[in-house]
């Protein structure tokens, strides 16, 4: 008999405290959208997470709402949240001043990427005259303000704009250079992909943390376009198992927790203890996952008391 049918899965020995995770949400558009973006902030907040990152809109367009959630998130909550800032469309003295406000709000955390064209991923990218032109300047620009924490974007399966696997880690050994000490990465469901990239960066001399981008799949069709636009391929197993269940929301539900688990239980025995999680602003699924991970909810102490 295989040898590793006997091996324990570290998976199966969770304990409370061994794993460490972060939920990113995008900012609501109206009043119904806030209302479960709340919902399932008060329903995740209890689960601990390192921080909590808010997403920035293409060309800034969402510069308002994200400053409020990030701004309520503050004031409101013991969460720490982290804002995102990227550089399109914008000269750098608005990008800094948008980096400004977050600190001055409360912000010690920046998410510095350089966004993609307002036309959408997969169009050429056209930096502002005035602006920053990637996200390795914007690190060096966000670290001009202000000594804040920042994290930045990496791609297991390369940045479709990359002309080069040597080009990519290049780029991101840059962003790293400049005053990055995280990499979240972007979705993948292949865990070689991410295994792959964790090995290729520690060989280009990238030792800051490597946090795997989980996605969990609400919407099977939805999520294969995003991930067609950012270049991460669907397996071809992936997408047997969603086969068929386009109008079974239910059971897809059901698919998507397993899927997501599995992921993460393997990511688990390989020696993995901190997950981001695109949260898609649902707490559900990402709820499962991290009960499943041992995580359990601990009331927060109100906000007047750690201010007291
Ligand atoms: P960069 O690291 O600047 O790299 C982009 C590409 O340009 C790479 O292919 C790189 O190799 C190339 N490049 C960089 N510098 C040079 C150079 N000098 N010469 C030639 N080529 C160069 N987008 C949003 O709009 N808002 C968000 O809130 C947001 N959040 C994200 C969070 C995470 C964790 C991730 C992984 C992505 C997020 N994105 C977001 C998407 C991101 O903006 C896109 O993936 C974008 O295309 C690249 O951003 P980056 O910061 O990785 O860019």
């Amino acid at each position: 008999m295989n040898q590793s049918t006997h091996a324990i899965r570290k998976s199966r020995l969770l304990g409370a405290g061994e794993i460490n995770v972060s939920f990113e949400f995008f900012p609501p558009k109206n009043a119904k959208m806030e209302e479960t973006l709340w919902t399932s902030i008060e329903r995740l907040a209890p689960l601990r997470p390192d921080f909590v990152s808010v997403t920035y809109g293409a060309g800034g367009s969402t510069r308002e709402r994200t400053h409020a959630t990030v701004g309520r998130l503050v004031k409101e909550t013991a969460l720490r949240p982290a804002g995102h800032l990227t550089c399109v469309s914008a000269t750098r003295s608005e990008v800094d001043e948008v980096a400004r406000s977050y600190w001055d709000a409360g912000v010690r955390h920046i998410v510095a990427l350089r966004g993609d064209p307002p036309e959408g991923a997969g169009t050429r990218y056209q930096p502002h005259p005035g602006g920053y032109a990637n996200a390795a300047e914007l690190v060096e620009g966000v670290l001009k303000i202000a000594p804040f924490e920042v994290s930045v974007g990496g791609y297991p399966e390369i940045h479709p704009e990359s002309v080069s696997l040597t080009a990519d880690l290049d780029n991101l050994k840059a962003k790293i250079d400049a005053g990055a000490t995280r990499i979240i990465t972007q979705f993948f469901f292949d865990n070689t992909h991410y295994l792959r990239f964790v090995e290729r960066a520690r060989a280009h001399n990238i030792w800051c943390p490597i946090i795997p981008g989980i996605v969990p799949i609400h919407n099977f069709t939805q999520v294969a376009r995003f991930a067609g636009m950012c270049g991460a391929t669907i397996p071809a197993w992936l997408s047997h198992r969603f086969d068929g269940l386009e109008n079974d929301p239910a059971t897809t539900h059901l698919v998507a927790a397993a899927m997501a688990a599995e992921q993460v239980m393997d990511l688990v025995d390989e020696g993995i203890s901190t997950f981001h999680f695109y949260t898609l602003n649902r707490a559900d699924l990402v709820y499962a996952i991290c009960h499943l991970l041992g995580l359990r909810p601990i009331a927060e102490p109100a906000k007047e008391a750690l201010l007291a």
